[in-house]
């Protein structure tokens, strides 16, 4: 089977080689992560659930994955469509916020600390998106924290490849103190967006700012270190107390984190994701910082980018009301009622990656369905005897499926393979509790976090009521599951209960 995804650099499906070509098959992937000056909305987790799929996926198909999605925690600006920055801190938006919020009474919850800290809030917000991403199955959540590393702790590195970026020319201190790269300075600027320098100078699509031009040696320039002893989060630096630009931050962790995991240098990875808005300035800039400073060809082999999520077919914004982070979907304020958060999970992987999504009330209602129908599935399976395979991925059903994702991740694709089956006459519940769990380790939906451990409590107890014939305890048992919202089964190893979906 050939793997093959779209690269951005190349504007093709290429073939995946990965760097190492060792039996264990080693993928080093970086994400770009969430900012922590709010809770994600579930655009954000569109991007990071594609990571999470494409990372399961190659799981599945036999790769070691070194996935490291950063924390943004500090110098992510504003206006971060121009290649500059500009505007103000988002932490520093999120001070002031809650300082409001905090007059008000209104902070989120006790759990933040210090409204005027920024190191509080982003601790706050960085554990709130864990707590999501743990919810929607993330498996970069469970992983040390190595993997998620937060800029704030990575300046040193930062530092160190401003240092070498002056040192061969490729960055200047301006009159104004700041150090800037000179993108003249890198023949290849523009190879991942197409905004090319003549195309920038030209002042294309409004993506180069009108701000410190005097001091800039071309409009694009972009910044490394800003020195602001008074910024709301400040380190010292030759170059005078400030704090990093947002791109050099992913450039130093990026290749910093990955070489650590790998036990050896790198100067290029095989994976680099975001959203379709990193493109440009983020990830252009990103690129020159890296290969300008290790002089390597190619910071990442394979660029992927996720197309935006829409609500309602149009962009999320506030002044729309129809801006929802994952809390509003899973605690009911979108709907009307709780949502299983595998039902978000399954809403947000279920169309393909370079595509729009759009996030409707009865996508959901559609996505409810399906994972209750793969979770039948799963429990019937799991009453049954497992037949012999030898290997799961062997298996034609899980091999179609394997080959629908090895195509571009074509999921809509994988998952209608699985339906189809489900229905047909080749389905077997016997062959199903072998393949069930190989294709679960890609969509992960099976799990039902809501089941809660009283649950499970209660399941036992109605087990040793039945097993000691009290009936009428068991009876009462099942009817207080029921009640709590619980679909009730009695399989061959006892009673399971899950939580009712949407
Ligand atoms: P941020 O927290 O703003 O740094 O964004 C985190 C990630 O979410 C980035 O990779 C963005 O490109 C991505 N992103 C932001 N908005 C959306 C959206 N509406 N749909 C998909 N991805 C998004
Ligand atoms: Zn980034």
């Amino acid at each position: 089977m050939t793997i093959q995804f779209y690269n951005t650099l190349t504007n093709r499906k290429e073939p995946f080689a990965p760097i190492d070509d060792s039996a264990d098959k080693h993928v080093y992937m970086y994400n770009c992560g969430p900012t922590v000056y709010d809770f994600a909305h579930i655009g954000n987790f569109r991007a990071f659930v594609f990571a999470d799929v494409l990372r399961r996926f190659l799981e599945l198909t036999g790769h070691t994955v070194h996935q490291v999605m950063n924390i943004t925690d500090v110098g992510h600006m504003t206006d971060d469509q121009l290649a500059d920055g500009g505007g103000e801190d988002k932490m520093e938006k999120a001070r002031k916020r809650l300082i409001e919020d905090k007059k008000a009474g209104k902070l989120p919850d006790g759990a933040l600390g210090d409204p005027d800290d920024p190191f509080a809030i982003a601790r706050y917000y960085e554990n709130a998106f864990l707590e999501d991403a743990r919810a929607l199955g993330l498996r970069i959540a469970d992983d040390p924290p190595l993997h998620r590393p937060r800029a704030t702790e990575h300046v040193p590195q930062m530092q160190a490849m401003i240092r070498t970026l002056i040192d061969n020319g490729k960055a200047y201190v301006a009159d104004d103190g700041a150090v800037y790269y000179d993108v003249s300075r890198f023949d290849g600027y523009g190879s991942l967006s197409g905004n090319t320098l003549d195309k920038l100078r030209g002042g294309a699509g409004g993506r180069v700012s009108d701000a410190n031009q005097a001091v800039k040696r071309n409009p694009a320039d972009f910044l490394l270190w800003k020195p602001d002893p008074s910024h709301i989060m400040k380190w010292d630096s030759a170059w005078g107390e400030g704090y990093p630009g947002w791109h050099i931050e992913c450039s130093a962790m990026s290749l910093h984190v990955l070489s650590q995991l790998a036990g050896r240098e790198l100067t290029t990875i095989d994976i680099h994701t975001g959203g379709e808005d990193n493109i440009f300035p983020h990830h252009e800039c990103e690129i020159a910082q890296s290969c300008g400073c290790t002089g390597a060809d190619r910071f990442a082999n394979l660029w992927m980018h996720t197309r935006f999520l829409l609500v309602d077919g149009e962009k999320m914004s506030k002044s729309k009301g129809n801006f929802y982070t994952v809390r509003d979907v899973l605690e009911g304020r979108v709907t009307g009622r709780p949502v299983d958060p595998a039902v978000l999970r399954f809403e947000l992987l279920k169309s393909h990656y370079r595509s729009n999504a759009n996030f409707t009330a009865k996508g959901l209602e559609d996505a409810a369905s399906a994972v209750t129908r793969l979770r039948n599935a799963m429990t019937e399976a799991d009453a049954a005897d497992a037949q012999a395979i030898p290997d799961a991925t062997a298996h034609p059903v899980v091999k179609a499926f394997a080959a629908s994702l090895a195509d571009d991740l074509n999921i809509s694709e994988a998952v209608a393979g699985v339906f189809e089956w489900l229905r047909s006459d080749a389905y077997d519940p016997h062959e199903a509790r072998i393949i069930l769990p190989a294709i679960d380790a890609v969509l992960a939906v099976s799990a039902t976090p809501d089941t809660a451990d009283d649950a499970d409590v209660l399941c036992a107890q109605l087990d040793a009521a039945r097993g000691a014939k009290d009936f009428a305890t068991a009876d009462a048992l099942r009817q207080q599951l029921i009640d709590a919202g619980y679909d009730v089964q009695t399989t061959k190893d006892g009673t399971v209960a899950r939580k009712k979906l949407a």
